[in-house]
Order: structure tokens, then sequence, then C-alpha cells
């Protein structure tokens, strides 16, 4: 029996029932009683505090104000209805409320001359705040004498509210359950670790969190769930590498050959940079350690991750071994075979470029030369992992803005060969050391964190709409100086129609500025034909047109050295990473480049931050650590199919430290016990086991 009765359905909890259980499953995934105890507050209210209206600061996360709501009005229609209300306060300043929905509700809610406590997030457009959908609760004697000060807030959603599970609600559920099951909570950590840490109890811990007496306690039990939450992921990534680097030998690239002498002596136009020198070191160690290599290789764009990964691969082949380089795209994975093809120039290497426009009878002499081969380095998209690939002696593999692959791709990949590949994988979108240690934490990662010598720092400039006559001008003259230019449109999925028309309307404004004869402009967006996409493009790289409208499907990649502007439309729309990726495609040449952010005059504070941002500096990994704090790391750009980030109650952003604690935790206890067999920790594979069991054991091959 024990602790059975946590799993028991959620809909035996009193107050609950069949219904309103079927609605818990399905928009907050609470099953049973267990996953409700672990149904954390999202915040706490401290209730003991009223401001004044005029004491809002951006700073402020949310913000309790109490005072008189009037002039309750709906604007705009269909879509874009919204309703607003003004709250005055005693000091007689006012700020707006406004809802984009549940108006029926709302229309009839706000009785005049009634005060309000009303809480919320505020925002600030220009010089005034608002607040969006905040909660609000007449002001009565109950309502404003908490009996504690902390207060659990937890997430609820419109449907769920309908039938009474609001916050209050669910805590009044979590207020049920926990003497009922108190007495079931079994400990999750070792006794050890817990001193060692002088972390409280798993059952102490879930009643104050819940519940908290005090700040202290609440902190004491939050430090406890985050602790635990980041070391089981820690324990189970670092177990995998140990079950990896045990179970499975690599090859043993032992010697440097002439493959590789000649290109460094003869074809490698320039001076390594250290960090580069240092990856390659890295490299060298590993795949002549005998363990297969799992390494990731961050590095900003224009860092010069690709000559790294063509000198890994010509070791490959020093030691007998074939190399594949894949790319998400046909268009990055011609660029690929261009720019490697002519680095490798004389030194009488068979290249390949496979991908899926690649004819019959091309595919069939890949083919053979692979099996018998002759054919040395292997270059494509997805194309390369099909079953009819085969190698002879498949050594390096080395994929290019990871991201864009699935898990189980490049498992195929990893299979190619009995003795499994090296795997280097190449990622130009930096992340921050938080996020890289919980998701790839059993790779090892390299970083290049220093751009080769001479370039000059992209200018990146703010503009608004009002100024796009100035831009063009600015465009004009750059192009008459030889040199192309950007004009990139958003096009994010839910309003593609809304969005290819603003594409298009801003084709035809450009053409119409800039008539030919001497200008010519390239249009490419996600939604033409593969072909028509690669004509134009091949059309921009070759310089027969001038400047290229593009929606973000230019962002991966693209090499055109003399394009030097980048001019960003609805630069608000975007993320912190992607502008950094777009920012990323000029700079490339000698000449000096431009980056252009053109946005609305109003900007939400984050919107502005962003823009900030992106004018005052050019490091990917400053940028990717503010675009993690703005935005949350489930949301990160290509991080969102990990389980692992589905974290209940740590946050990558602000935690740092305790990952690292757990981290430490979890080495230090795989190499004094790597099988997890001592009494003592008999409570790790158990655990582990409940969380991961069913888990797909995606970073294996990565
Ligand atoms: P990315 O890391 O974005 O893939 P690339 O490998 O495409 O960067 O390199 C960008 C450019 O920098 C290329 O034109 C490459 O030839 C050049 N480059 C790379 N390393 C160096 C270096 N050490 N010194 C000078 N130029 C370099
Ligand atoms: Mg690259």
């Amino acid at each position: 029996m024990s602790s059975d009765i946590l799993k028991t359905p959620i809909e035996f909890l009193k107050g609950v029932g069949p219904q309103k259980a079927e609605l818990l499953k399905k928009e907050i995934q609470l099953f049973c009683f267990e996953d409700l105890l672990h149904f954390y507050p999202f915040r706490y209210i401290d209730k003991s505090r009223f401001y004044l209206i005029h004491e809002i600061t951006d700073e402020m996360p949310w913000v309790q104000i109490r005072g008189y709501v009037s002039h309750v009005q709906l604007h705009g229609k269909k879509r874009t209805t919204r309703m607003t209300a003004l709250l005055t306060d005693s000091n007689g300043s006012s700020i707006e409320l406004i809802w984009f929905n549940g108006f029926r509700w709302l229309k009839d809610y706000f009785v005049p001359g009634q005060e309000y406590i009303v809480f919320g997030k505020p925002s600030r457009f220009g010089r005034k705040y608002n607040i969006a959908h905040p909660e609000t609760e007449p002001v009565s004697p109950s309502a404003i004498t908490q009996k504690s000060a902390m207060h659990p807030v937890y997430s609820s959603t419109e449907k769920l509210k309908a039938r009474g599970l609001d916050s209050k609600g669910i805590s009044r559920l979590v207020k049920t359950l926990i003497p009922q099951v108190k007495d079931y909570i079994n400990e999750t950590l070792p006794v050890r670790v817990r001193e060692e840490l002088k972390l409280p109890g798993l059952r102490q811990s879930l009643v104050n969190v819940h519940f908290p007496g005090d700040a202290r306690s609440l902190a004491r039990a939050q430090a406890r769930l985050k602790f635990e939450e980041l070391f089981y992921i820690q324990l189970h990534l670092l177990n995998l590498r140990n079950v990896r680097t045990k179970e499975s030998s690599g090859h043993v690239f032992k010697k440097v050959g002439s493959h590789f002498n000649d290109f460094y002596h003869n074809n490698l136009a320039f001076e390594l940079t250290n960090a580069q020198k240092k990856v390659v070191k890295e490299i060298r160690r590993d795949t002549l350690s005998g363990k297969q290599m799992n390494r990731l290789l961050q590095g900003d764009v224009g860092s010069g991750k690709t000559i790294v990964a063509v000198m890994c691969m010509l070791i490959a082949l020093d030691n007998d071994c074939q190399a594949c380089l894949m790319a998400p795209t046909e268009v990055l994975a011609s660029q690929h075979f261009e720019s490697v093809s002519k680095m490798l120039e004389g030194l009488g290497i068979q290249i390949k470029l496979l991908t899926g426009s690649t004819r019959k009878a091309e595919r069939k002499v890949i083919a053979e030369d692979l099996k018998n081969g002759n054919l040395k380095i292997l270059i494509g998209t997805h194309a390369l992992i099909e079953d009819v690939v085969v190698f002879k002696n498949l050594g390096m593999v080395v994929i290019d803005e990871q991201h864009r692959f699935g898990v189980a791709q490049r498992a195929k990949l990893w299979k190619k060969n009995i003795i499994p590949p090296h795997v280097l994988v190449m990622t130009a979108t930096p992340i921050p050391r938080t996020l890289a240690m919980t998701l790839y934490g059993d790779l090892d990662i390299s970083v290049i964190d220093e751009l080769p010598p001479g370039r000059k720092p992209i200018q990146t400039i703010h503009k608004f709409d009002t100024n796009r006559l100035k831009v063009f001008g600015f465009m004009r003259e750059q192009i008459r100086q030889g040199r192309q230019v950007y004009v990139v449109y958003p096009l994010i999925n839910e309003s593609e129609t809304l969005d290819l028309k603003d594409l298009h309307d801003g084709y035809e404004s450009i053409v119409r500025a800039f008539p030919l004869p001497g200008y010519a402009v390239s249009i490419v967006h996600g939604k033409m034909k593969p072909a028509d996409k690669d004509y134009e493009m091949t059309r921009f790289v070759k310089g027969e047109t001038q400047i290229m409208v593009a929606t973000t499907v230019i962002e991966v990649g693209i090499n055109v050295p003399n394009a030097s502007v980048m001019v960003i439309e609805s630069a608000e729309r975007f993320g912190l990473s992607q502008l950094h990726q777009l920012r990323g495609r000029v700079g490339r040449g000698a000449d000096q480049s431009y980056c252009i952010l053109m946005t609305g005059i109003k900007l939400s504070a984050e919107a502005k931050k962003r823009m900030e941002t992106m004018v005052g500096t050019q490091d990917g990994f400053v940028i990717a650590e503010t675009d993690m704090q703005l935005r949350g790391p489930g949301d990160m750009h290509g991080t969102r199919q990990s389980g692992l980030l589905d974290l209940k109650i740590a946050n990558l952003s602000k935690d740092e430290k305790i990952l690292r604690y757990a981290r430490h935790k979890a080495m230090d206890i795989l190499e004094q016990d790597p099988l997890l067999q001592l009494d003592e920790n008999a409570v790790l594979p158990k655990r582990l086991k409940e969380l991961f069991g069913k888990f797909v054991v995606w970073s294996k091959i990565s």
C-alpha cells in the first residue's frame, strides 16, 4: 500500500469528481494525487502591501493596488476587440486595465462606488503603465486581512476557471489533499546529500511550498525542490554518458597524416584563431581516446566553425575512414559543398554532394563509390540518412545547425557503422551555459569564443517605420557603392496569409522605390517551390540582384560576403536569437556592414529591451542569456522538443548556482558509485526509473 495512495486518480479527491477530473487532466495534466502535490504555485503574493500607482516601476514583476473603477469600454471590432477600464487610487492617479477576452463576464462585474483590489503585471507604453488581464477582487475585510502574507497563486485556464477551479479553487484542493497523503510522502534524496547541503525533507518542503508560513521557509522549500529537480536530470544525463562511454568504443584516429598536413601547409589561407586551435585539440584528444566522440561545437556566426569541421574530417581520412557533413537545407548543403571543395582543391580528395534533387544516375555513382571507399567526403541534406546510403567505413559525422534535425534522424546516421562514427554537432545559436548543461548535459562542449581578426563590427541601428524613406535613401547609397541588401519580413505561422501579404506589399513598394535599370530585386519565402527559391537565391548570391526581400528562410547559414546591409522589418516581432542570426548574414566581407531594425513607435518594454540589446552588443552569448531571461528557456529557439526543459520549479536563468551544485553532486555520486548500488543511494535508481523510465534516450546520439 504505502505510497500507492499517491497514485490515486484525481477524481477521487473530495471536491473533484469525474467531470472536473476530466478537465484537470486535459487542461493541466493532473491525473493523480501525486501530480497535484507537485503542481506548485507559480508565484506568491505578498498581500500585506498595496502600492500607489505613481510608485509603479519597470522592475516590478507584478503589483497590488486598490481603487475605484470607471470608464469601462469596449474598443475595436472582431479580432481586435479589447476592453479597457480606468482604476483610480486614493492619490487620484489612474492606470488603465485592459482585457482581450472574457468581456461577457466582465462587462457588469465592476460596480460603481465599490473599491477593488487589482493585482497584475504592469507594462509600460511610453510614459504610462497598464495592466493586462489583472486579477480583481472587491475590497472586503477578508480580502485584506490575509492570514499569511505569502499567498500561493496557481496557474489555471479559462475552462478550469469556469468550473470554479481558478487559483483559489486549486488551492482548496491542495488543502484537502495534503493531510490525506502527508504520511505517505517518501524521501527522494539520499540522507547524506540532504545533510551536506542542509536541505529540508521532501514532506516538509511540499507542505511549505504550497502553504508557506513565511518567506524563509518558502525559500528553503523551493531550494530543496529545485535542487532535486535539477539533480535528477543531471544524474540521468551523466549516467547516460557513463553508459555510452563504457559500452561503445570508438574509432581511434592514431595518426595525423598527409590529408591533414597537406591541407594545413598548402591550402589554409589564414592562421587559425586560438579558439579554433583549442577546439581542434579537444577533438583530437577525443578521437584518440578510444571512446566515441559526442561533441557540441558552439560558435557565433562567422566564428569559423567550417574550417574546424573540415580539419576533423581530414583526420578521419588520414585514418582510413570516410566523413560526412549534413546541413538542414539544400542551399546550405550546396554552399558547404562548394566552399569545402574549394578549400580542398588540389588535394585529390573525392567529395560529392547528395540532396533530394540529386539525379538518379549520380546517386548510383555515389552509392558505388561510398561502398568501395573511393568517395571520401559526402556532403548533403537529410538525403544522407536514407537507408540506401551505405558507407564503407564512416568515421566522422559533422552536423551543421543541429537544431533543425530530429533525434531519430541523427540516430540513423549514428547507426551507419559498426563502430559508431564520431559526432560533431555544430550550432550557430549560442545557448546559455545553464541551458547547455541541461540540454546537452551528456555531451562534451567546445566553444569558439573569438572571431577571426580584422572583422569590422556591424553597426546596428534602430529606426521607426516613419523613417522608411531615409532608410531607402541609405540602401540606394550602399547599392551605388556596389553592395547588396537584405530586407527581411517576419513570417510567423499563425497568421501566415497576413504575413505573406505584408511581404508582398513590402516587395512591391521596394520594386517601386528601386526601379530598373540599376536595381533588381529578388524575393524568397518558404511557400515558394524549392526550385524557384533556389533560382532566386542563386541570382542574389551571384550578384545579379541587389536587393533580397525575404522571410527568415535566409536565417540559416547563407553566405554572401558582398551583402552588407540587413534591414529587418517589424523587428519587434522577432525573438533575440533570431535577430542575432539574421544580423549574422552581413559583416562577412571587408566592408562596413549595417543592420537596421525597423519597428513601430509603440513598443512593449520587452521589445524595447530586445532592440537595446541588439544595438548594444554583438556577443552571441550575451544575447542568448538576455533572450533566456526575457522568454524563459522553454521557448527558446529549437529547444521546445526536449522534455528535459519541462521544469516544474527550477528556472535556468535564475538558478545557475543550484544547477552547478546539482551537477557536481551527481558527478560525485556517480564517481563513487557508478552503478548506484550502495545502500545509501538506494533511492536514486528507483527514482530515476520513475522519472525517466519511459524517456526516449534522445541525446544519446547527438
Ligand atoms: P561559421 O562559424 O558561421 O560557420 P564560417 O566557417 O562560415 O563561419 O567562417 C566564416 C568566414 O570566416 C569564412 O569566410 C572563413 O573562410 C573565414 N575564416 C574562418 N576562420 C578564419 C581565420 N582563422 N582567419 C580568417 N578568416 C577565417
Ligand atoms: Mg556555418
